[in-house]
């Protein structure tokens, strides 16, 4: 079982309301193999809402309370995105999710590579804070940018 990012499988989850829908992914998905989570919904951020990023660090460091997340117009963020991985965590549990493949540069999602904090578009190494708390509690996490390497080990393992 996979988690994957709602905003991946067409859902308008993401902050300006819209989706990065992947057509790839859906197989996992057509199969019952894809547990479809936004983690910043389910830690109470509205939608459409103020883009966010990380200030100064990355997900570990969220984690390790040693930076923020702030949101474009200066709102503390940290807490919803704090909840909004435990909650994600909680759902791998739920359903015994081995894998995730997670949206690139995402504050949450990202996993390599986030935006830097600047929000100018700049992408700096790290992961997402749902991308390390499911990678610090043994969950494989895959960007969506290797949507066809995850495919190809889903088939041959009989998807
Ligand atoms: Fe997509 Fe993750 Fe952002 Fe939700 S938090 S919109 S699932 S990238």
């Amino acid at each position: 079982m996979y988690i994957v990012s709602a905003c991946l499988l067409g859902v308008c989850c993401r902050y300006d309301g819209k989706s990065s829908y992947d057509g790839r992914l859906i197989e996992l998905a057509a199969h019952g193999k894809a547990v479809p989570v936004c983690p910043e919904q389910l830690g109470g951020c509205t939608t459409p809402r103020e883009p966010c990023e990380i200030i100064g660090g990355d997900g570990a460091d969220v984690l390790d309370g040693k930076c923020r997340i702030v949101s474009k117009n200066g709102e503390d963020m940290t807490e919803r995105f704090i909840k909004g991985a435990e909650e994600t965590l909680k759902l791998a549990k739920v359903y015994g999710a081995e894998k995730a493949v997670l949206k690139a540069r995402s504050p949450s999602c990202g996993f390599g590579g986030i935006y830097d904090g600047t929000f100018t578009g700049k992408v700096t190494a790290g992961n997402g804070v749902t991308a390390e708390l499911l990678i610090r509690n043994g969950i494989e996490v895959f960007s969506d940018e290797s949507a066809e390497v995850v495919l190809k080990q889903a088939d041959e393992a009989d998807l």
